[in-house]
């Protein structure tokens, strides 16, 4: 046997289950089909560490809870990289959430394991970046993370080489021939393709889930999906305050309006996604939503030409007829009865995917290692 296990991507879930096998003594070999890591959805996130205060509307209290406690461990072991920073919520008479609302909301939070939150006094409001005042009633603040999406993805990926690991990068999973103990794998590189053998596979792809899914054999029948786009912008001006949570004046979803270096990013939308996951692009409709909400709280107008950057990514939600932003945003684990060792991840967030890994390992306990 060549490989213990075979990870397929090198976004966040793949370095990071690609780390700990090498921890347990596995061999590893990583399959990513682009020149680098977190090429992906792992460099297109809003870039928090969050317990996301917004799944509270759609009852999502578990996911907090194990989202805010990933945030803890995270402000531990990665200090440099993942830092606490104050969120602001302005609430003006035509906000659709009332004040009240959004109070039980941030005690909830506290409770699943946030911080404390407060009310901003009158007359500080005139340091809060430049936020439109008039109609202003109350601004709360409350304390989440930031980090850099690319950055933590690669220093994982690091790690995971220093444990062991091999990484293959432009190379591009084709199928594998698998049975409950073992796959004969093939994948493209450099132009040609090469067969290993590996005891498991982790498809870690993505929004490529069922694209790779589709190639094995014998075939696994896969979760029925939808991907949804997800938009940022970058504009100039730099944040001093920390991050503000809007309400898009147009469809009242929730916005962030971030610090990004010396600049601002915005983001972000949920456009329904068909096609190939690599041809994403944020839509020029998007450009201008981020653009009408940024522009509709701060005093500083943002035009067209002024944005720096702009960049989408692919949420993988459960497919349904509601509306994308009340779906389940829950990390779905999915195998085949008969090949237990082949095991696929839908959805999830940077946040939790620590403890991703860890339900990954647990399935995958069998997983036999070389010495064994
Ligand atoms: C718009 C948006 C904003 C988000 N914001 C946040 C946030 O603020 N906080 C948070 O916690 N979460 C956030 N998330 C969620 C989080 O970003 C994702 O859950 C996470 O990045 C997914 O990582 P992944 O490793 O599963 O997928 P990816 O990062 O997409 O990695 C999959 C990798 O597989 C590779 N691959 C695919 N097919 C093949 C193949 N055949 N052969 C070889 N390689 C292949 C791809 O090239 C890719 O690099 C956001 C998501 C979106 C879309």
């Amino acid at each position: 046997m060549d490989y213990d296990l075979l990870v397929i991507g090198a976004g966040i879930h793949g370095v990071t289950i690609a780390k700990a096998a090498a921890q347990r003594g596995c061999r590893v070999l990583v399959l990513e089909q682009y020149s680098g890591p977190a090429q992906g959805t792992s460099s297109k996130s809003s870039k928090l560490i969050h317990g996301g205060l917004r799944y509270l509307e759609s009852g999502q209290f578990r996911l907090v809870r194990e989202c805010l406690s990933e945030r803890r461990r995270l402000l531990k072991t990665q200090p440099d990289l993942v830092k606490l920073i104050p969120f602001h919520i302005p609430v003006y008479r035509h906000t659709c959430r009332k004040t009240w609302m959004i109070a039980i909301g941030l005690n909830i939070y506290r409770l699943l394991g946030g911080k404390d939150f407060k009310h901003i006094a009158r007359q500080d409001w005139a340091k809060l970046d430049g936020l439109k005042t008039l109609g202003l009633k109350h601004v709360f603040r409350y304390w989440d993370a930031q980090t850099d999406d690319l950055q933590l993805t690669r220093r994982i990926i690091e790690e995971a080489e220093h444990l062991g690991a091999q990484v293959h990068y432009g190379a591009t999973f084709y199928g594998a021939q698998c049975s409950a103990d073992h796959c004969d794998i093939r994948f493209e590189m450099a132009g040609e393709v090469q067969n290993v053998k590996a005891r498991a596979i982790v498809n870690a792809s993505g929004p490529w889930v069922n694209t790779v899914l589709k190639k094995m054999s014998p075939p696994i029948t896969p979760l029925q999906i939808e991907l949804v786009q997800g938009s940022h912008i970058v504009v100039p001006g730099k944040l001093k305050r920390g991050i503000y949570y809007m309400e898009a004046p147009r469809d009242q979803r929730a916005v962030f309006v971030m610090p990004w270096h010396s600049n601002t990013m915005v983001g972000t939308t949920e456009t329904p996604y068909q096609g190939d996951p690599a041809k994403v692009r944020p839509l020029e409709a998007e450009i201008e939503y981020l653009l009408e909400t940024r522009n509709h709280y701060f005093e500083a107008q943002a035009k067209r030409e002024d944005v720096i950057e702009s960049f989408a990514g692919l949420r993988v939600l459960p497919a349904g007829n509601s509306n994308p932003f009340s779906r389940s945003r829950e990390t779905v684990l999915h195998s085949d009865k008969k090949l237990p060792n082949v095991l696929s991840i839908y959805g999830g967030k940077l946040t939790s995917h620590h403890h991703t890994m860890t339900r990954v390992m647990k399935k995958l306990k069998g997983l036999k290692t070389a010495g064994a």
